[in-house]
């Protein structure tokens, strides 16, 4: 986009700044930000039994190790999402989360599929999110619009389904997305569900290159159409594909803490967040399913820049991808990027 301008911030106050600095947060799911509380509380509103007997038993039980243990725990989580203000409760207590930490525009992801499967309708799950939505807007001054993905280990039958059951709602969410285990689902099995989407003019994004190969992320934009690509980390291992990214401008929407949790680079420190800065990609920070991965947007800055030493530039750079990277006007891009630099101006030496 543009130029990273140049700022002299004093090192000691860049924390105080990522946590200041308005940000987009263009990949979260929504289920992933149910905290064990708030399960607690749904499942005892509700009358749902679930398998643990303590808040501290479930947050105990979050020590999960791979993308399948972690989606285990994610679904029985979700079990307790009954009614049109569950999901409203739900979104609303990211919403304020995401305020605090100055996230200024967010993209949320749902999963129909989750919620239907168990009897819940559709429109059930919509409202309460897109009610969630509206009030942010206007009590919080968080722009929000909702994804809706198709889990990637069901078919693409399924898929169509639950397109047709949302599109009566269509007003109500802005794209779709591909979601859950990456590896053995390749992006191309629902290149007919996202043509559809394509033909309907929906958003188009999909999870590529998190455990999956680097040639996920080619058939997600050669074959899927994306206009970003959900984690992409893996498509360092691949010099042409780093081309095509950086020169296409195509966002990648990384999720540090989650990488972490879910061991897909051993340490913090080893993330190339900063390689695919540097190698000019449209590279975002995100928090993904922040109640399960330990940390929402600011706690994904914090920890990653202490660990890896970015500087403010990246700092810059980062909150600037987000921005080109969303859905929106480039007015509004252009209005958030005016903020950006009024905070950096206010942290200058
Ligand atoms: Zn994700």
């Amino acid at each position: 986009m543009t130029q990273v301008p140049r700022f002299d911030i004093p090192a000691d106050r860049l924390p105080a700044l990522l946590c200041a600095m308005p940000k987009a947060e263009l990949h979260m799911h929504i289920e992933g930000s149910l905290e064990p509380e708030l399960i607690f509380a749904l499942a005892q509103r509700n009358g749902v039994a679930i398998p643990y007997a303590s808040v501290d038993e479930l947050r105990q039980a979050y020590a999960f190790t791979n993308l399948q243990s972690f989606l285990d725990i994610y679904y029985a989580g979700a079990s307790v999402l009954l009614k049109e203000q569950d999901f409203y409760d739900m979104a609303w207590a990211y919403l304020e989360r995401a305020a605090a930490d100055n996230v200024v525009r967010t993209e949320m992801f749902f999963d129909p599929q989750t919620h239907t499967a168990r009897g819940v309708d559709v429109k059930v799950v919509i409202d309460g999110l897109h009610r969630a939505c509206v009030d942010a807007e206007a009590t919080l001054g968080v722009s929000a619009a909702l994804i809706l993905c198709f889990l990637r280990h069901l078919s693409e039958e399924d898929a169509f389904e639950t397109l047709e059951q949302a599109l009566p709602h269509r007003d109500k969410f802005i794209g779709v997305g591909l979601d859950s285990s990456e590896v053995g689902h390749p992006p191309e099995k629902f290149a007919k569900v996202f043509g559809r989407c394509r033909e309907l003019g929906l958003h188009l994004v999909a999870h590529a290159g998190e455990e999956g190969p680097p040639a996920y992320v080619w058939s997600a934009l050669d074959v899927l159409k994306v206009e970003r690509v959900d984690h992409g980390v893996q498509s360092a291992r691949d010099p042409a594909l780093m081309a095509r990214l950086a020169q296409d401008r195509i966002p990648l929407t990384v999720c540090p803490l989650s990488n972490l949790k879910l061991c897909v680079f051993p340490d913090l420190k080893a993330h190339n967040l900063g390689t695919l800065l540097d190698a000019g990609l449209v590279a975002t920070v995100n928090s993904d399913d922040p109640a399960y991965f330990g940390g929402y947007m600011n706690e994904n800055f914090l920890q990653t820049f202490a660990a890896t030493g970015l500087t403010a530039q990246h700092a810059w750079q980062l909150a600037a991808n987000s921005f080109e990277g969303s859905f929106i006007d480039d007015a509004a891009k252009a209005g958030y990027v005016d903020r950006l630099n009024a905070t950096f101006a206010r942290f200058s030496a």
